[in-house]
């Protein structure tokens, strides 16, 4: 279970404290990326996200081997073309092994695939969940159409990690999400540093005595998610956990969801080996659960 205490910007798991903000490792490999953990864990963050995409579980073994790995909660994703049972149950063993690690704390679909029923691959998840090397199971880049078909499989969903930042966010998802205590995580949520050119932002920041990017962390927090970005730098790290010592008021707030509301997603193409499934709508997005 997973409470949210947006005001001090940290999250109980299973009643264990956390910072509300994540590590996110994307493009970060090898020593870079045990350097950074290592940074990270100094800093206090506490979640730590990965995947099989990001090709850096030797990196996380690395800097788990001088740290408590039961302080930290590891999330890990399995890519969408191993979503078939036996492929989630490789890609999850291979997972364990390559990160020296016995159990994950959350493993979640990358992307949906249409080809395969959510069922399958939740079910397998599920079976992990049970023989205790896996303690909370998730779906990543999801709309609403796609929560609807897998809350009907009866596996418990405990994460959703969407991209979310202060120029786009999914306000459907995230009500639907709050409304089946499912916890959104915010993925890109500095737009990958883009936030710097924004005049709104910086004048947030300004009056708050904070910086653009404090500002679009604690937007999302405010919201009642969590951020995760992405850095290897120990100052942007120091920064980006640094959300608990102000508040965004209700008017600033509306000005920012109204506009992160209006906004575009990223969408995958053939470059990334796939066509991302956004516009699915309910009937196809996934294959009918059986
Ligand atoms: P991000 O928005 O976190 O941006 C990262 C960039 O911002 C880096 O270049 C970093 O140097 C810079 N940065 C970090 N802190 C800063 C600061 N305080 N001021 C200025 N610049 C700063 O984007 P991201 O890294 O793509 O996403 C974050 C994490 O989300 C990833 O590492 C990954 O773990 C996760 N993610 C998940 C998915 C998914 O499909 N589930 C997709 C993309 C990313």
């Amino acid at each position: 279970m997973v409470e949210i205490d947006c005001e001090r910007a940290l999250c109980q798991i299973d009643g264990v404290g956390y910072p509300m903000v994540g590590l996110g490792t994307y493009r970060l490999k090898g020593k870079v990326c045990a350097k950074a953990i290592l940074q990270a864990a100094k800093c206090g963050y506490r979640m730590i996200d990965t995947a099989t995409y990001y090709e850096n579980f030797d990196g996380i073994a690395a800097a788990l081997k001088s740290l408590d790995r039961h302080s930290f909660y590891i999330t890990s994703k399995v890519w969408h073309d191993m979503a078939a049972p036996k492929n989630v149950r490789k890609d999850f063993e291979a997972t364990l092994k390559k990160m020296r690690i016995d159990y994950l704390d959350a493993y979640l679909v990358h992307w949906p695939n249409s080809a395969i029923p959510i069922d399958l691959t939740l079910e397998a998840m599920e079976e992990l969940r049970h023989a205790k090397k896996l303690r909370h199971i998730g779906l990543s880049n999801v709309t609403v159409n796609h929560m609807k078909k897998a809350l009907k499989v009866g596996v418990p969903i405990t994460w959703v990690q969407v991209e979310m930042h202060p120029f786009f966010y999914d306000k459907e998802l995230v009500d639907f999400c709050k409304k089946h205590s499912i916890v959104v995580q915010a993925w890109r949520p500095l737009n990958l540093g883009k936030h710097h050119e924004d005049a709104l932002l910086q004048k947030l920041g300004k009056k708050h005595g904070k910086t653009a990017a404090q500002v679009a962390l604690r937007w999302i927090a405010q919201n009642g998610c969590l951020p995760l970005p992405g850095s290897k730098s120990e100052k942007h790290m120091k920064e980006n956990i640094d959300i608990a010592d102000f508040s965004l008021s209700k008017e600033e707030m509306t000005k920012l969801n109204k506009r992160a509301a209006a906004g575009t997603r990223v969408r995958m193409n053939s470059s990334h080996g796939f066509t991302d499934e956004f516009d699915f709508s309910y009937k196809q997005c996934w294959p009918t659960i059986s």
